[in-house]
Protein backbone atom coordinates (compact mmCIF):
# COMPACT_ATOMS: atom_id res chain seq x y z
CA UNK A 1 0.00 0.00 0.00
CA UNK A 2 1.47 3.00 -0.85
CA UNK A 3 2.24 5.29 1.67
CA UNK A 4 2.75 9.62 2.03
CA UNK A 5 4.91 11.15 3.80
CA UNK A 6 3.71 14.57 4.90
CA UNK A 7 4.94 17.47 6.58
CA UNK A 8 3.02 19.85 8.94
CA UNK A 9 4.35 23.10 8.03
CA UNK A 10 3.84 25.31 11.12
CA UNK A 11 4.64 22.18 13.67
CA UNK A 12 7.95 22.40 12.75
CA UNK A 13 10.66 24.73 15.05
CA UNK A 14 13.17 24.35 12.64
CA UNK A 15 15.46 22.15 15.12
CA UNK A 16 16.63 20.08 12.34
CA UNK A 17 16.91 16.83 14.23
CA UNK A 18 14.79 15.00 10.87
CA UNK A 19 17.69 16.00 9.00
CA UNK A 20 20.32 14.36 11.13
CA UNK A 21 18.53 11.05 11.44
CA UNK A 22 17.52 10.68 7.79
CA UNK A 23 19.59 7.27 6.27
CA UNK A 24 18.80 8.62 2.92
CA UNK A 25 20.28 12.62 3.87
CA UNK A 26 16.79 13.99 1.58
CA UNK A 27 15.11 16.54 3.70
CA UNK A 28 16.48 19.75 4.71
CA UNK A 29 14.70 23.10 6.09
CA UNK A 30 13.33 25.46 3.48
CA UNK A 31 14.75 28.95 2.88
CA UNK A 32 11.55 30.08 4.03
CA UNK A 33 9.55 30.37 7.16
CA UNK A 34 6.10 29.24 8.53
CA UNK A 35 3.89 31.06 10.43
CA UNK A 36 5.82 30.69 13.67
CA UNK A 37 8.67 32.12 12.27
CA UNK A 38 10.93 28.88 12.09
CA UNK A 39 12.73 27.40 8.53
CA UNK A 40 10.59 23.96 8.18
CA UNK A 41 11.41 20.69 6.84
CA UNK A 42 11.16 19.80 3.30
CA UNK A 43 12.53 17.27 0.98
CA UNK A 44 15.93 18.63 -0.56
CA UNK A 45 15.32 19.13 -4.29
CA UNK A 46 13.66 16.24 -5.86
CA UNK A 47 14.25 13.68 -3.60
CA UNK A 48 10.97 12.36 -2.51
CA UNK A 49 11.05 9.14 -4.53
CA UNK A 50 14.33 8.17 -2.53
CA UNK A 51 12.21 7.99 0.84
CA UNK A 52 11.91 4.72 2.29
CA UNK A 53 8.72 5.62 4.73
CA UNK A 54 11.57 4.60 7.39
CA UNK A 55 9.68 6.48 9.98
CA UNK A 56 13.46 7.62 11.31
CA UNK A 57 12.01 11.58 11.05
CA UNK A 58 8.74 11.23 12.45
CA UNK A 59 9.96 9.41 15.33
CA UNK A 60 12.39 11.49 16.31
CA UNK A 61 10.48 14.63 15.45
CA UNK A 62 9.70 16.83 19.36
CA UNK A 63 6.65 18.26 17.79
CA UNK A 64 4.79 15.30 15.71
CA UNK A 65 5.29 17.48 12.96
CA UNK A 66 5.99 14.74 10.36
CA UNK A 67 3.06 12.20 10.09
CA UNK A 68 2.95 9.46 7.11
CA UNK A 69 -0.41 8.71 5.62
CA UNK A 70 -1.61 5.33 3.91
CA UNK A 71 -2.92 5.99 0.43
CA UNK A 72 -6.49 4.90 1.57
CA UNK A 73 -6.05 8.10 3.68
CA UNK A 74 -4.96 10.60 1.52
CA UNK A 75 -8.13 12.12 1.02
CA UNK A 76 -8.71 13.34 4.67
CA UNK A 77 -5.24 14.94 4.87
CA UNK A 78 -6.58 18.72 5.03
CA UNK A 79 -5.01 21.39 3.38
CA UNK A 80 -3.54 24.58 5.16
CA UNK A 81 -0.74 23.83 7.26
CA UNK A 82 -0.04 20.72 5.66
CA UNK A 83 2.24 20.49 2.69
CA UNK A 84 2.59 16.71 0.73
CA UNK A 85 6.44 15.74 1.03
CA UNK A 86 6.81 16.66 -2.89
CA UNK A 87 7.17 20.25 -1.39
CA UNK A 88 10.50 21.40 -2.10
CA UNK A 89 11.95 25.65 -2.17
CA UNK A 90 10.81 25.62 -6.22
CA UNK A 91 7.21 25.07 -5.31
S1 LIG B 1 10.81 8.55 6.21
FE1 LIG B 1 12.98 7.92 6.39
S2 LIG B 1 13.85 8.18 4.34
FE2 LIG B 1 11.92 9.32 4.37
S3 LIG B 1 12.53 11.44 4.88
FE3 LIG B 1 11.98 10.37 6.81
S4 LIG B 1 13.92 9.57 7.63
FE4 LIG B 1 14.24 10.09 5.44
S1 LIG C 1 9.98 18.36 11.49
FE1 LIG C 1 10.31 18.15 13.69
S2 LIG C 1 12.44 17.36 13.93
FE2 LIG C 1 12.21 18.17 11.82
S3 LIG C 1 12.95 20.30 11.93
FE3 LIG C 1 10.70 20.34 12.23
S4 LIG C 1 10.41 20.25 14.46
FE4 LIG C 1 12.52 19.61 14.06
Amino acid sequence: MRKELVFIKDKCKGCAICTIFCPKKIIELSSETNEKGFHYVIFNGNKKEACTKCLNCALVCPDWAIEVWQEEDSDQIPGGDRISGGASHNE
